[in-house]
């Protein structure tokens, strides 16, 4: 496996071949043989004590699933975390409605969206992968899922979450606006303040050479009731496939579904491109298709390949990722972006 030096200078030469109008040299499916020890990356600061629970399993030789399963609850049952999970923000009826997905090295995928009241809906979107014939549950029907699962009821709207709702109310009102996106998201607001959005993303590679990856948010913040972004959309904010790699997203999940972006990073990195410069071109289709839109709004990729080298880019500045690995567990690494 790569150290993270050797991946910096991995990623600039791949760069420097894609702006030079080449691809990068092909890896095919048979050189991407894991040859490393287990690894697990995952989205944002937070994605360090994410990693660390993951890794716990990992450096057991557990299996990648158990992993990323295990390493995304604690965000998700952060309070303090105020995009995932327990305390999430509410959307604009002031309910926290949580959208996730989950994929194994099988290609077996499962996923729950607008869930309320659950504090882990990665482990109700692994039930639904394995307990039945669907691949998505949203909803009320999620919810009845998950209680039948023996999930409890909670509420997740903390007293920070409300307060912060209830001055939001103040001035945006309940008034549904075409373009809210692109108002709170604004690189005015971003980052760091309680309109940045940040779902954790993580992809594990365990001792076997197998990959998952979990996708786990609250979504944007004071969405319209129903809404949907692309972090429980299987080839949108997640995907792995076990020959190639992984990729997740975070960031404005609309732009990220009209590209199926996580798909097409590892569609890129099928094709040859290092995860960094995969993320990379995902994000200039964005910008390319909407240079309006993208100076205005964040989306980041992260991905993964076999071998476990990984990479990540974003449209703005301040996307960071967490790496953990038998070298270090607490990398944190500022993701390359087009701004
Ligand atoms: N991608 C998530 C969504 O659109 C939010 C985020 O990552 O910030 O719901």
């Amino acid at each position: 496996m790569i150290s993270r030096r050797k991946f910096l200078a991995v990623g600039s030469l791949a760069g420097a071949s894609v702006l030079s109008g080449n691809k990068p040299l092909g890896m095919n499916v048979d050189d991407s043989v894991f040859t490393g020890s287990p690894i697990v990356i995952s989205t944002w600061d937070f994605g360090i004590a994410a990693n660390a629970a993951a890794w716990q399993i990992l450096k057991n030789k557990g299996r990648a699933l158990d992993a990323v399963e295990t390493g995304v609850h604690v965000p998700e049952a952060d309070p303090n975390n105020q995009s995932v999970g327990y305390g999430g923000l509410p959307d604009r009826d002031g309910r926290v409605s949580l959208d996730a997905c989950i994929m194994d090295e099988f290609g077996n995928c499962g996923s729950v969206a607008g869930l309320e009241h659950i504090i882990h809906p990665i482990s109700v979107a692994r039930k639904v992968m394995e307990k039945t014939p669907h691949v998505m549950l949203v909803g009320a029907g999620a919810l009845q899922f998950a209680l039948e699962q023996g999930f409890k009821k909670e509420n997740l709207l903390t007293p920070a979450s409300e307060k912060a709702w209830k001055e939001w109310l103040k001035t945006a009102k309940y008034n549904p606006e075409i373009n809210v996106e692109n108002r709170l998201f604004s690189p005015a607001k971003l980052p760091g303040n309680q309109y940045n959005h940040d779902t954790i993303g993580m992809l594990a590679l365990d001792a076997a050479g197998n990959m998952s990856g979990a996708c786990t948010t609250s979504g944007m913040a004071y969405k319209m009731h129903g809404r949907v972004g692309d972090s429980p959309i299987i080839g949108a904010g997640l995907y792995v496939d076990n020959e190639i790699g992984g990729a997740t997203s975070t960031g404005v999940g609309e732009e990220v579904i009209r590209n199926v972006g996580s798909f097409l990073v590892v569609e890129l990195m099928r094709q040859g491109y290092s995860p960094d410069e995969a993320c990379k071109e995902a994000v200039m289709r964005i910008i390319r298709k909407k240079p309006e839109t993208a100076k205005k709004i964040q989306v980041g990729f992260l991905a993964l390949n076999k071998k476990g080298q990984f990479g990540g880019y974003a449209i703005q500045k301040g996307f960071s990722f967490a790496v953990c690995d038998q070298n270090d567990q607490k990398q944190l690494i500022k993701s390359p972006s087009y701004y």
